[in-house]
């Protein structure tokens, strides 16, 4: 792949393969290893690129952000279902879906009370796993 294609669409052939690299992702990873992932799948694109890329799906609202205990970004491909929330790792970056109901409720009574239109909100959630707990020590 060289990225050199001719298709004007508004999904360029970079951010796509970025797109579809996430996409094979199970868990949240940093641009750097996703550019390595990239790199070693044989598609030439720069880490550059690989930033630009997640910063436009991020706007998209394609791909969920959390940040690491360095303040690193890492990402993840939205699924279906729309943003989801997560609970975060600090050792080892891995993460599980939360169940934010009371979140998303309550965030909708805000925007509701307050007369404010696009409310939008972030939560992060960030411990230590089990897994983690057990080798600590
Ligand atoms: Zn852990
Ligand atoms: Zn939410």
């Amino acid at each position: 792949m060289t990225g050199t294609g001719p298709s004007p669409t508004r999904n360029t052939p970079q951010r796509a393969a970025v797109l579809r690299a996430l996409g094979s992702c199970p868990d949240f990873v940093s641009a750097q290893m996703l550019h390595a992932r990239l790199v070693t799948a044989d598609c030439a694109v720069g880490l550059t690129t690989v930033y630009r890329a997640l910063r436009q799906l991020q706007a998209a609202g394609r791909v969920d952000v959390v940040r690491d205990e360095t303040g690193e970004r890492l990402y993840r491909r939205r699924g279906a279902q729309g943003h989801q929330h997560y609970l975060l790792c600090r050792r080892c970056g891995r993460s599980r879906p939360v169940d934010a109901g009371v979140v998303e409720r309550w965030a909708e009574q805000v925007a509701e009370t307050s007369g404010y239109a696009e409310v939008e909100h972030t939560v992060e959630l960030t411990g230590v796993c089990g897994r983690c707990r057990a080798t600590a020590r």
